[in-house]
């Protein structure tokens, strides 16, 4: 089998976590009506413990804050859970010749829609995020020279990923908690945000919180005062029916929107192909499908379809685009396009629209397209042909393949039950990663004072992102957010709560409660079924209105009668499917903006219509259903931003913010700006410069 031995594979995907440091008891309690609240008080409040915010919590302690993490699940979310093939982790340095950090930066926005000064920040700060994962143990893979191992990802045309294989990100949460445990950071480990706090002059003052871990009271309330409250929440998995994020991923998008914060590009997903949720949500990217699997669905009664045979014109075709989602994995519109990976995607979801389960068999190599050759290793593409001879992977059975280029993916079904050696693997194609969210400017800071966003609950990224610049984002975010506490301060405040903070915690001690309005699984599957039918990664744009219309009066529902809840200890369902419903209908008015602006396909979204100019292609399918809309090159110049101004969302578009030319950056003159700390003072808003807004196209 494989020439690694048993217990290094263990090692990487058996990934056992540390214990994290008790936060202190209660000692400060307020009585609200005879409702015993605990109260807690901390300089910086981290909300959430993924890769993201462990890295905050961690920087802002070394900094000698006052940090706090209060975490729904200490090794919950997409950091500790989600993986795929080999997770990435997108670095600076390539090609045996360093980097080009504008070049970098370049890539990172290249789709579009990303502020400059924002991806220049990640490429270079992607060099101490990753020096610092090392320092703290993180076994990222080097030659013997000590240079790091790197690979081509996704929209990464020169290769600057490396990875430590499919827990990557697993990796990072365990040297990450180590450290926290090393620096005596205190969790509170089973407390989830569901109100963020404001005063009377409208600055985030810290989070009502369920925290089932004292017993105060019945439905587990607490309050959280803060100097700074960072949110690294993660994104919102539960949005959608169709999704590839571990179970119980609501991030706080809702919540921070409610609160009045601007949200950011909510249009921009990531969609590809792996396994649900039901079994075990893993990404089916890299070599999973660059050793070739045959693809093929069931139906109810068991009958198999070789489908892919409707779409490709020849064996040789089908094969190299069936290893191209390896690279190419996030869909992308423009790739149904003259016979590209992406016909793959629209295959599935057509397959799958028909009420069959589609697989994945690494037992045996693709059947040929009717008529054609059959399938041979001596008859792929040259880019395909060559990477196989590179990798000696040129075994007969996609099996085989795999065994020799990465026996950890298959180790890791394994430990989740399903042997992909023995019997054929159901997926199909799923949501994956929110780039837009909470909207920050480049020290991470959201639009009410005191407040932060970072990891995935912050919209830094742009319209496309290339794999692996997601966990890099939330390193850089959390070394900023630190290094801006830092010279700001984070004072534990001390002072009673004013007339607002009182009305928010009375206001959540309500909601807690519950009321009279729908149940929470009859929100999930409203909720989730229109997001997958209707904002997908293939969006008729007829079906938007009507979803944005039901999706409002689904909220306004909510908002008027509460959530039902069956008991006090299922309060925190209440703030969940609340702030659900509230993002659902931003994401929807977001993209009803878009598409009423002439907004066409671009990332992984298609925006399909009778009068689209493109149609994907196909052998025999007719494909007229799915003619999409182009992409306007204006659109990538401005984002969409979102807010909540009760009693409705606004929305307008906003200018991509600049950045200066680095050429009018000197040491004598800027070495000033360091050591009088005005570097970290507000000059980047100046470079947000905002359109005049837009009037929704559906009000309210
Ligand atoms: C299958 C899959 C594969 C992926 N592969 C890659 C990849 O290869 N490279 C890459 O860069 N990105 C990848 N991503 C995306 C990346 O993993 C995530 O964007 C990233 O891990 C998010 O990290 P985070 O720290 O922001 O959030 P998370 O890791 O999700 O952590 C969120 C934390 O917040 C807690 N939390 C949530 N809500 C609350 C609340 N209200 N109160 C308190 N705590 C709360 C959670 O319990 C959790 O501890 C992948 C995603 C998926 C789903």
């Amino acid at each position: 089998m494989s020439s690694v031995p048993q217990h290094i594979l263990d090692a990487l995907t058996r990934v056992d976590m540390p214990g994290m440091t008790p936060a202190a008891a209660a000692s400060e309690f307020l009585d609200l009506d005879g409702l015993r609240v605990p109260v807690f008080r901390c300089g910086a409040l981290v909300v959430g413990s993924g890769a993201a915010g462990l890295r905050a919590a961690v920087e802002l302690k070394r900094g000698g804050l006052d940090v706090l993490v209060a975490t729904m699940s200490p090794y919950g979310g997409t950091s500790a859970c989600s993986g795929s093939d080999k997770q990435t982790l997108h670095t600076a340095g390539t090609s045996r010749k360093g980097d080009d950090f504008e070049e970098l930066a370049k890539a990172l926005g290249a789709g579009g829609g990303m502020d400059a000064d924002q991806a220049y920040i990640e490429a270079v700060g992607s060099i101490n995020a990753m020096a610092g994962l090392q320092y703290l143990g993180l076994p990222l893979p080097t030659d013997r020279f000590g240079a790091a191992l790197r690979y081509q990802t996704d929209h990464d045309d020169v290769g600057r990923a490396t990875s430590c294989g499919p827990r990557t990100s697993r990796l990072m949460v365990k040297v990450l908690a180590e450290e926290a445990l090393r620096l005596g950071v205190p969790f509170r480990r089973r407390c989830e945000a569901v109100h963020l706090l404001k005063d009377v002059t409208g600055a985030v003052t810290g989070v009502v919180a369920v925290d089932r871990d004292h017993g105060a009271n019945p439905w587990g309330l607490c309050v959280i005062l803060a100097g700074r409250t960072v949110l690294a929440t993660g994104g919102p998995g539960e949005l959608f029916r169709d999704s590839v994020y571990p179970r119980h991923c609501y991030g706080s998008l809702g919540m921070a929107l409610e609160a009045g914060a601007e949200t950011c590009n909510l249009t921009e997903c990531q969609f590809g192909i792996g396994t649900r949720r039901e079994e075990f949500p893993w990404n089916l990217s890299g070599t999973y499908v660059q050793v070739i699997p045959r693809v093929f669905s069931r139906d109810a009664q068991g009958v198999e379809r070789e489908f892919l045979g409707d779409w490709f014109r020849t064996t040789r075709e089908l094969a190299s685009n069936i290893f191209r989602k390896g690279y190419q994995w996030p869909f992308h519109a423009s790739r149904m396009l003259d016979y590209q990976s992406s016909v793959v995607d629209l295959a599935i979801f057509h397959e799958t629209r028909q009420g069959r389960t589609v697989y994945l068999d690494f037992l045996r190599n693709p059947a040929p397209v009717p008529g054609g050759a059959p399938f041979s290793l001596d008859d792929l593409d040259p880019d395909v042909r060559t990477y196989l001879e590179r990798n000696h992977a040129l075994q007969e059975r996609p099996i085989d393949r795999l065994v020799r280029m990465n026996p950890l993916a298959i180790e890791l079904y394994r430990m989740h039950g399903t042997d992909i050696a023995q019997a054929p693997l159901p997926f199909n194609v799923n949501h994956q990663h929110l780039n837009g969210g909470v909207a920050v400017d480049a020290w991470m800071r959201a639009s009410l004072p005191n407040l932060y966003a970072v990891g995935e609950v912050a919209g830094t990224h742009g319209v496309t992102r290339p794999g692996g610049a997601a966990l890099n984002a939330g390193q850089v975010g959390g070394l900023r957010v630190a290094t801006h506490c830092r010279a700001h301060g984070a004072p534990v405040p001390t002072q009673v709560p004013d007339a607002a903070v009182e009305a928010g915690i009375r206001t959540a001690v309500t909601l807690a409660r519950g009321g009279r309005g729908p149940a929470t699984a009859a929100l999930r599957d409203e909720i989730q079924t229109r997001m997958s039918d209707h904002a997908g990664f293939i969006c008729p744009v007829d079906g938007i209105a009507p979803a944005l219309a039901a999706a409002r009066t689904l909220r306004q529902r909510v908002f008027t009668d509460g959530v039902a809840i069956t008991s006090p200890e299922r309060s925190a369902e209440a703030f969940r499917w609340r702030h659900l419903a509230l993002l659902s209908e931003a994401m929807l008015l977001a993209l009803d903006t878009y598409v009423a602006r002439g907004g066409g396909s671009r990332g992984a979204r298609a925006y399909c219509a009778g009068d689209g100019t493109r149609q994907p292609t196909a052998r025999t399918v007719d494909t007229a259903a799915w003619r999409f809309r182009e992409e306007r090159p204006e659109h990538r110049e401005e984002k969409l931003v979102v807010t909540w101004v009760s009693p409705s969302l606004g929305i307008q578009t906003r200018h991509l913010r600049q950045r200066e030319d680095l050429d009018t950056i000197f040491f004598e003159k800027d070495w000033a700006h360091f050591l009088g700390g005005t570097v970290y003072a507000d000059e980047f808003r100046h470079h947000a410069v905002a359109l005049p807004s837009v009037p929704s196209p559906s009000p309210g």
